[in-house]
């Protein structure tokens, strides 16, 4: 794999076509790993998102996609899974040099959304409403499902692709329009995702994605009276800033926020595999992960032994160019995201926390990495145990009782995950049951499915993603109430 010759130009992609909008300004896209510049965007305007959510309004108020079949909406998505897996390779190297994942990685990701599009097909064919049929005699009750209209959908740039399926398909599914708002600094593989959707069959109208920064284009899909629906993952700060922009519409608002997971270790643990978890949770995706497992609380008398072994493990994984297939933890998104890793750790030494591994940036080239980094002795009240840091830096706190290690864990304004890992199935159910994570794994991390819904509690979010009722956040529910035979005069 190599760098390209030249950078791609892309374009909106509005009604069925690519266009370059209102303005003639772009967003230049670098690779992180090569300070390249591989793509350029258009620096969208209020008016293009304003033109995007007017053809989505479009196309559901008198388009064919609201009321198609479940079979036809399923063959659609199908076959847009297919197309992501034949194009895994291409749209795998266009997300490692915007984002600087590494080239492997980003090739399973693509799998991986393949993945969750066959599933959202597959809920095509299971959308359904309820009757209640205990009413008496005289009346029928039917609850219909109904698509909630348009949608925004916002995402940011750690996983791009993966993102957007985990709400478009979904989306689609329930029979909405959309207008996609990818992030300003990985916009590619979604204006791809969009082309091979209309090559799959959707009509035009139905997917349309404006590139461009948040405010203006994310503000104007928040905040337009003909949007129904807006769908944001990102930063918990912008998540308020979305909420509250679409409270003034009172539209419909799904949040999948940051996050701060603890991985609670007891000493009755299979430590080999929590080291493997440990070093795995921290800096896949070079950490920049919501699920990042950033925050490790070991029962105390193991943890000198395990903090030891994570050390070593550590310094083994390989760091480098985004485009070597043996590379493991690539480069960092931005440059304002690498001041604020750094500036996390110095706060961590000032305050007193032990650098027991790493701790700066990795000397490269063009490109921008930060050492595998390892914080020991770390208390609750440092920032670095409460804030997402989103690099690759682990802290480590210790505990001495369940309750410790619980209250530990809870004591975050986030909620998003958790693991507990114990060889005591009890205790690994008590812990379960208490912690306030929208996932919690137990004896491994990171695992999933597009059959389990992901989420976030407290400030990690709003709302539910996959699983069987991804379906039905994107409907509207009415009830008919029927009268069956004669009306009976009942207020005359
Ligand atoms: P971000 O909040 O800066 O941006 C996310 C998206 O929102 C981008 O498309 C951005 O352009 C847009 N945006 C910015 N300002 C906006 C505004 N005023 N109105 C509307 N849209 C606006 O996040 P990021 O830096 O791209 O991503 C990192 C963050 O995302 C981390 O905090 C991470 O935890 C979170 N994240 C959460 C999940 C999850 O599922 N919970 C998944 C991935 C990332």
């Amino acid at each position: 794999m190599s760098l390209p010759p030249s950078p791609t130009r892309y374009q909106h992609f509005i009604g069925g076509t690519s266009t370059d909008g209102h303005s003639s300004d772009r967003i230049e896209r670098a690779s992180p790993g090569h300070g390249v510049v591989v793509s350029t965007y258009p620096a969208g305007t209020e008016a293009d998102a304003l033109a995007a959510i007017a053809t989505a309004r479009t196309a559901f108020d008198q388009g064919p996609w609201p009321r198609t079949t479940g079979a036809e909406r399923q063959a659609i998505l199908q076959r847009t899974a297919q197309l992501i897996r034949d194009q895994r390779d291409d749209l795998g190297l266009i997300e490692c040099l915007e984002s600087g994942k590494p080239i492997a990685q980003a090739r399973d990701e693509m799998d991986w959304a393949a993945g969750i599009w066959d599933y959202a097909a597959a809920l095509c064919r299971h959308l359904h409403g309820e009757t209640t049929n205990t009413l008496g005699d005289g009346m029928l009750g039917l609850t219909l499902r109904e698509p909630a209209g348009v949608c925004g959908l916002i995402t940011p740039w750690n996983f791009p692709l993966l993102i957007v399926s985990q709400k478009l398909p979904f989306a689609l599914a329930a029979g909405c329009t959309c207008v996609v708002k990818p992030s300003e600094f990985t916009s590619g593989t979604t204006l791809r995702l969009a082309r091979l959707l209309k090559e799959a069959g959707m009509p035009d109208g139905v997917c349309n994605v404006v590139t461009g920064t948040g405010d203006p284009v994310g503000q104007a899909l928040a905040e337009s009276p003909d949007v129904d629906l807006v769908s944001f993952t990102g930063s918990t700060a912008v998540g308020r800033k979305v909420a509250a922009a679409a409270g003034r519409t009172l539209k419909k608002v799904a949040l999948e926020l940051g996050g701060k997971n603890p991985q609670i270790i007891f000493a009755d643990a299979d430590l080999d595999a929590v080291v493997d978890a440990v070093v795995h949770g921290v800096y896949f995706n070079m950490g920049e992960c919501c699920n990042s497992g950033s925050r490790i609380l070991v029962e105390e008398s193991v943890a000198d032994a395990l903090v030891a072994r994570v050390a070593e493990a550590s310094a083994t994984v390989p760091v480098g160019d985004p485009l070597d297939e043996r590379v493991k933890i690539g480069a960092i998104i931005n440059d304002a995201q690498q001041a604020k890793i750094l500036d996390a750790i110095a706060s961590a030494r000032r305050d007193g926390a032990e650098v027991r591994l790493g701790g700066a940036p990795l000397a490269s080239g063009a490109g921008r990495f930060v050492q595998t980094t390892i914080l020991d002795r770390v208390t609750p009240d440092m920032a670095v145990a409460r804030d997402e840091i989103f690099g690759p830096v682990l802290t480590v706190l210790r505990f001495r009782t369940e309750a410790e290690a619980l209250e530990i864990a809870n004591g975050t304004l986030y909620g998003l995950s958790a693991s507990v890992w114990s060889r005591d199935l009890d205790r690994a159910l008590r812990m379960t049951r208490a912690l306030k994570a929208g996932t919690v794994w137990v004896n491994t991390f990171l695992d999933g499915a597009p059959e389990l819904p992901f989420g976030g509690t407290k400030q990690s979010g709003l709302g539910r993603e996959l699983g069987p009722q991804a379906v039905l956040e994107y409907t509207e529910t009415k009830t008919a109430t029927i009268r069956l035979g004669p009306y009976t005069p009942k207020w005359l």
